[in-house]
């Protein structure tokens, strides 16, 4: 497995756990060149989880994606690598428990932002103005107070 900051095809497994009730093995790795640790999934292939885009499209659920978007909204905010990590895992083990094949876009944004809200009130609310696309001011300003009165 190359490591994913210095490419070097030198590192080692330093943990393997099973998650997700055994569905998946998660191994942190350790790069032997530039000490960086990073983590990789085993699973086995199945059918994809198909999603079903705003314009009716569909596309394979990618991981990638959901992590990058994530990201973004937790641009500059105090949230390491592992928390994203661990946040796209809660927002994954929604759309299983969901048990459906075809999910819309929509769907994995609700779960996404039902995790960042216990996690970071600012990366909720910019994941929130991306998905949501507010038409105007009022809308943003009404979801701000759905979230401050649930404080
Ligand atoms: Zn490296």
């Amino acid at each position: 497995m190359k490591c994913p900051y210095c490419s070097s095809e030198d590192t080692k497994v330093i943990d393997s756990r099973s998650v997700d009730e055994g569905v998946r093995i998660r191994r942190r790795r350790e790069c032997f060149s530039c000490f960086q640790r990073f983590t990789t999934y085993e699973t086995v292939e199945t059918m994809p989880v198909m999603v079903i885009k705003r314009n009716r499209g569909r596309e394979p659920y990618n991981r990638m994606k959901l992590t990058n978007g994530i990201l973004r909204a937790c641009e500059k905010r105090d949230i390491s690598i592992d928390q994203i990590d661990a946040i796209v895992d809660k927002v994954e083990a929604k759309i299983e428990n969901s048990f459906e094949r075809e999910i819309p876009s929509k769907t994995i944004g609700e779960y996404t932002l039902e995790v960042l809200k216990d996690v970071d009130e600012v990366a909720y609310v910019r994941f929130a103005s991306v998905y949501k696309q507010f038409k105007d001011i009022h809308s943003f300003l009404e979801e701000l107070n759905k979230l401050i009165s649930e404080k």
